[in-house]
């Protein structure tokens, strides 16, 4: 493999439904600054069917040129569609770097991908930088059960691929108006070809907490014991219009369920304000709220590793000071 072959870095960008999924655009924030360090193009790759619309926003997020492929074959997610246009799409323009989400999606193709054009894949990747003497792409992420920060390079083939968290890295600010070159590309397959069809899509309509979205964040930990505590911290949450969270040892005590849980097999989450309420701050928990604006802790231990993150902090016991809040907040909010 002649490693000069390739530059440029490359982003894929998802869309549902012709629309365009946040981590595309976030990763066009770290693209843009991998590849000024580079000194190479920040290029797009955008898959669908009448997804014309979609490419100018690109631009207007950082992209300085997108390859699009516009055909109904590729109007629904499918692995072999997806993989054969992608793979192509490599071999014939040689990135070096390729960052995808880390979504059901975008996992999904990066492996695939990397299967296909046999290169090394780095997955759920937290922090992305470069050396650049050497032209080589370190993508970081936590390792041995979140205890260190691992930094993985991919030395002998290129592209060098990572699938990168969404809501790790913040969005970059749009520049209306900025434009950049659309490089038509096409797909040689035809529906009858594949072997597999998308039947109908049904939308789970279960109520989910949606964690990702929350502005405000209240959070239990262990330390609120039990079901009555986990409901005094909902208490507080309803009166300030927030989104319950939870550490996984109260998810694993069955207080509440998964969907509330935050942390590296949790949700990531990057609120205006986060209550860590009766949490230790295990480096597992903290890797997915660290990046919250602002963090208020209630712990007992004046040591708590959670005291490290926050930017506030109390010293008390949860079950005096959270009912105090919520009395309060709701005299001033309402
Ligand atoms: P504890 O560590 O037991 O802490 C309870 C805290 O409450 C203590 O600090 C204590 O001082 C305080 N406290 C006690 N009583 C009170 C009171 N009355 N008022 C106020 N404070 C009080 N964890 C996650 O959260 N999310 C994850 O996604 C996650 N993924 C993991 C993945 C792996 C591979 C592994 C190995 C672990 C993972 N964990 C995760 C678990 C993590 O390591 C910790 O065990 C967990 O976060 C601890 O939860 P906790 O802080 O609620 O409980």
């Amino acid at each position: 493999m002649n490693k000069e072959e390739y530059r440029g870095v490359w982003v894929f960008i998802e869309q549902r439904e012709g629309n365009l999924v946040d981590v595309g655009l976030e990763l066009l924030g770290a693209g843009r600054d991998l590849a000024d360090k580079l000194e190479v193009e920040l290029c797009g790759v955008l898959l669908g069917s009448n997804i014309d619309q979609l490419t100018q926003p690109l631009f207007e997020y950082g992209a300085d040129k997108v390859y699009v492929i516009d055909n109904p074959v590729l109007e629904q997610y499918r692995t072999e569609t997806y993989m054969k246009a992608v793979g192509d799409l490599v071999r014939k323009y040689k990135p070096e770097i390729f960052l995808y989400g880390a979504t059901a999606n975008g996992k999904d193709l990066a492996s695939a991908v990397a299967t296909e054009v046999m290169t090394g894949l780095t997955a759920d990747t937290t922090l992305l930088d470069v050396n650049v003497e050497k032209r080589l792409f370190e993508a970081s992420r936590p390792a041995f059960g979140g205890n260190i920060m691992a930094t993985i390079l991919c030395k002998k083939h290129r592209p060098q691929m990572a699938t990168v968290r969404p809501k790790v890295i913040k969005k970059p600010d749009r520049q209306e108006g900025r434009t950049g070159e659309v490089v038509q590309e096409s797909i040689d397959l035809q529906e009858d070809d594949l072997r597999t069809k998308v039947i109908e899509i049904v939308k789970d309509t279960q109520k989910k907490v949606n964690l990702e979205e929350a502005d405000i964040i209240v959070s239990a930990g262990k330390g609120i014991k039990d079901e009555k505590g986990f409901k005094m911290v909902e208490d507080l949450a309803n009166v300030l219009n927030a989104t319950v969270g939870a550490s996984r040892d109260v998810v694993e005590a069955g207080i509440c369920s998964h969907d509330h849980q935050v942390g590296q097999t949790g949700a990531t989450v990057t609120p205006k304000i986060y209550f860590a309420i009766g949490i230790s701050g295990a480096v597992q928990h903290t890797v997915g709220m660290a990046n919250s604006e602002l963090i208020f802790a209630i712990n007992t231990d004046p040591n708590a590793a959670i005291f490290d993150v926050a930017h506030y902090g109390i010293v008390a016991d949860a079950f005096e000071i959270v009912p105090l809040l919520t009395r309060e907040f709701q005299k001033a909010l309402h």
